[in-house]
């Protein structure tokens, strides 16, 4: 349960019992997966099995049956097995699921099968993610994708008669993104830990770096993987980017080899993983402790338009707001520096910025590092809410001649001074009534304060 209450639990699935009207959902647990051959990776809950349940066992099945008069919350869960315990781990079994979980209607996984079609005759329709990658996963994957087409198959041959019985499958997002949207006061606690937890693993690679006892990306991320599971995370929400000068130009590299030059910049954007929920940081160092004054020039650009978007964080504006403001001053800044010409909001609008900036400025932030959620609803752009949380991560990239297919650089290239340098700065925020809170405010993102860092690490 990572330290959720059960009521919690509770309130969602009744939320969602309510939203359902006459349909069902149907949520499988996440398959496991395999690393290579049969060597298996970590266990990663799915979000939105455990979002309902606090369940983290694989083999489970929650089924919610929001026209029914009884048994409108069941949940299947892999029975007790000495032999497959001993190699695999202790299970809690449907007896154990039900007093942890708080549940009534928790039966064992084996009767599925004989028993979710049937549970879902009723249903006008049947929320559930159909998906040929779950089905084909494993078992349960298999026996949820049949079961959900014999569903509609029963329905389909007696409908006619009764017009009874479901007629679709509906992705279950549009109910299931909407809660995951708006944090309540203990999500909020977990993503304090994980935002927590993130800025101490950068701070103290910062100070190992300073020390000069990081020299290649490699050593980078494991001494950030080694913080975040000394301080209590799980470990790191996604792979760990670590990118020494021209690499950070590659917005999702992760290959972290390479020698780190004194000179050189350092983009790191990582994030512990707390009680499953995700911390997301990006920050540009110089290796050495000291900026050049190119990467100075650029880097207080990409700052001015992360504070800038940060500050658009507010009930009422929406991501895309978010966004403009980044990207106004990032055109700004290019135009200050002489790498473009024109009227900022024109560069703006006509895209002039794309080549520099590729990517967009914030995504949601929860259980998943990229957290479900429209963005556009009914045609317009979502309002921010208090409760919700984002990131903020404005960039500016400019590979070196030759680096990146496609490439071509004018010449003269106004930008020639700034070649091979790539700068990110990300932010987590959580909205609220009162305007942004910046939950890894702990770590700087003034040049000055991260030299600052540096020098007093290196004493
Ligand atoms: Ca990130």
């Amino acid at each position: 349960m990572h330290g959720f209450s059960p009521d919690t639990f509770l309130l969602r699935r009744t939320q969602v019992l309510g939203s359902l009207g006459q349909g069902a959902l149907v949520l499988a647990s996440a398959p496991r997966l395999h690393r290579s051959g049969d060597s298996e990776l970590a266990y990663r809950p799915d979000s939105e099995l455990f979002h309902l349940t606090g369940w983290t066992e694989p083999d489970t099945v929650l089924v919610l049956r929001g026209f029914a008069d009884e048994s409108r919350t069941i949940l299947y869960v892999a029975p007790r097995n000495a032999e497959e315990e001993r190699w695999t781990g202790v299970r809690h079994g449907p007896a154990g699921a039900a007093t942890l979980l708080g549940m009534d209607d928790v039966r064992p996984l084996e009767r599925l099968e004989g028993e979710l079609a049937g549970l879902l005759a009723g249903a006008d329709r049947i929320h559930a993610r159909l998906s040929e990658a779950r089905a084909g996963a494993d078992r349960l994957g298999g026996v949820v994708f049949r079961s959900l087409l014999a569903a509609l198959a029963h329905a389909r041959a007696r409908g006619g008669r009764t017009g009874a019985g479901p007629r679709g499958i509906v992705d279950p997002g549009g109910i299931l993104d909407e809660l995951r949207l708006r944090k309540d006061a203990e999500e909020i606690q977990a993503l304090r830990s994980a935002t927590r937890i993130t800025v101490e693993g950068f701070r103290t690679l910062f100070a190992a770096l300073a020390r000069g006892e990081v020299r290649t990306e490699a050593e980078a991320e494991a001494e950030l993987l080694r913080a975040f599971r000394r301080n209590g995370g799980s470990g790191p929400a996604f792979a760990p980017i670590v990118a020494g000068g021209k690499h950070a130009c590659i917005l999702h590299y992760t290959a972290n080899q390479a020698p780190l030059r004194r000179g050189d910049l350092v983009l790191v954007d990582a994030g512990a993983e707390a009680r499953l929920y995700a911390g997301d940081v990006t920050r540009t160092v110089p290796v050495g402790g000291r900026f050049t004054s190119e990467q100075r020039e650029l880097y207080a650009v990409v700052e001015a338009a992360r504070a800038s978007a940060v500050e658009a964080c507010r009930p009422g504006r929406t991501l895309q707001g978010v966004h403009e403001a980044a990207a106004r001053v990032l055109a700004q800044g290019l135009v200050e520096l002489g790498v473009l010409e024109g009227d900022p909001d024109l560069l703006v609008a006509e895209k002039a910025i794309r080549p520099f900036f590729p990517h967009r400025t914030s995504h949601w932030l929860g259980l998943d590092t990229h957290d479900p959620g429209d963005q556009v609803v009914e045609g317009e752009p979502r309002p921010l809410e208090a409760g919700m949380v984002l990131t903020v991560e404005p960039g500016l990239y400019l590979p070196p001649e030759g680096f990146l297919p496609g490439v071509d650089l004018p010449t003269p290239d106004p930008a020639a001074r700034f070649r091979g340098l790539g700068i990110r700065i990300e932010d987590d925020i959580l909205v609220t009534d009162d305007g942004p809170e910046n939950l890894t405010a702990a770590l700087p993102t003034d040049p000055d304060a991260l030299e600052a860092l540096f020098a007093e690490a290196q004493g």
